[in-house]
């Protein structure tokens, strides 16, 4: 039974969400079928699956060379798939050119015309599809208000600043109004900070207009911040998929677990496993861990540990359990936190880091050459077979 007839029961309760739009958000707005793009030998993108839903804040996550660009150009269409097919809104639209396509792009180098004023700049989005005069004028005033340069539809684009720039190409690109909005690195351009300032902003903005974003960066924070969802991309294909939550809690492989956030990587031996429950020899200790994925092949493996998951004990008063013994090597200051690098008796290192919320002056804490003791908890240790 679909939505409609649920809701068209006697009785039913009514929703207070209109049916169109609880339709709308449950078909995927972006559908793309085992897409592939080869140039000749070298493999672009390899049989990629993706639903994208609509108002959905989407990254493309991942090292340079990994696809990202060629994947989010044929869904603009700049790029024809060897493969695959691509679907917008339910309708395949693999073979329509780009101005025929319910769907823009932002370009890293935001493109705008030196010799045009900012109001027509972003009109110039609205004369290839037809639409001048008035009714023009009055969308064009409307971007400008959302990215909040209405003061500027004069100005030339030198006289703009970097991230003035870029809400002025953001507002070229949603001025026609498209079900879906392609950034490639849009923020790649600014200063830390300006960057920093503008994913946050770029965020807000596309919550207010509804729109889906499908972004590309190979920035994991900046993906952590912005993301509603993140598609990890690795030589072409899907790594993982899902919430930013999702990847940094439970990382499906060693490429993401390192990829995202820092991760130490131990080897170690399986000793038992019961279900989810394994037991494994790190360092020439007995490690516990208590999600591990079932049906482990081969006892070489490899665990992850998040520097934050992981705590420097006073020896002794941690149970006996899930400890790793080592001498300090160094201390990273982070100014957040303390990062501690400790040796371990098979000679591989583990980083810890320790926040600092009194400051490093008060904070007392193990020296290099200090012998300490490290404690894990089985539910927040990763565990990889080897070669995953
Ligand atoms: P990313 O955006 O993740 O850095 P790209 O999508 O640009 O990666 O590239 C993916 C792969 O496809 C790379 O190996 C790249 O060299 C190759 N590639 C991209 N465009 C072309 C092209 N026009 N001709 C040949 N190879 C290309
Ligand atoms: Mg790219």
């Amino acid at each position: 039974m679909g939505l409609h007839d649920e809701n068209l029961r006697p009785g039913a309760r009514v929703s207070a969400v209109p049916v169109s739009k609880i339709m709308a958000e449950a078909e995927p707005v972006i559908q793309l079928k085992g897409i592939c793009k080869h140039y000749g030998s070298v493999v672009g993108v390899d049989h990629v699956d993706l639903s994208v839903r609509n108002g959905e804040f989407l990254t493309l996550l991942g090292p340079s060379g990994c696809g990202k660009s060629t994947l989010l150009r044929m869904i603009g269409g700049f790029e024809t798939p060897t493969g695959g097919t691509v679907h917008l809104a339910g309708e395949d639209i693999t073979g329509l050119p780009p101005q025929r396509r319910d769907v823009n792009m932002m370009f890293q180098d935001y493109a705008l015309f030196p010799h045009m004023s900012v109001g027509q700049n972003i009109a110039y989005g609205l004369l290839m599809k037809g639409i001048r005069g008035m009714a023009a004028q009055d969308r064009v005033r409307e971007a400008l208000r959302l990215v909040g340069l209405e003061d500027k539809i004069d100005q030339r684009p030198h006289q703009l600043s970097g991230g003035q720039r870029q809400r002025i190409a953001l507002a070229r690109a949603i001025v026609r109004e498209p079900k879906v909005l392609l950034l490639d690195e849009p923020l790649s351009a600014l200063d830390a900070k300006l960057r920093e300032q503008m994913q946050v902003e770029l965020k807000h903005m596309q919550e207010r207009l509804g729109i889906t974003f499908i972004m590309v960066t190979h920035d994991q924070s900046e993906a952590l911040v912005m993301s509603d969802r993140i598609v990890v991309m690795q030589a072409g294909n899907i790594a993982q998929d899902g919430t930013p939550e999702d990847l940094y809690e439970r990382p499906a492989s060693p490429y993401v677990a390192n990829f995202i956030g820092t991760t130490n990587f131990l080897s170690a031996k399986l000793l038992s496993q019961e279900g989810t429950l394994a037991v494994v020899e790190v360092a020439g200790q007995k490690i516990t861990i208590s999600n591990a994925p079932v049906h482990l092949n081969g006892n070489t493996l490899q665990i992850g540990v998040r520097p934050e998951k992981a705590r420097i004990v006073a020896d002794g008063s941690a149970p006996g359990d899930n400890l790793l013994r080592g001498r300090v090597k160094e201390n990273i200051y982070l100014g957040l936190g303390l990062r501690t690098v400790t040796e371990l008796a098979d000679g591989s290192l583990i980083s810890t880091d320790t926040m600092l919320p009194r400051g490093i002056a008060s904070h007392k804490h193990a020296r290099p050459g200090d012998e300490v003791v490290i404690s894990l908890e089985p539910h927040n240790i990763f565990l990889f077979e080897a070669g995953s």
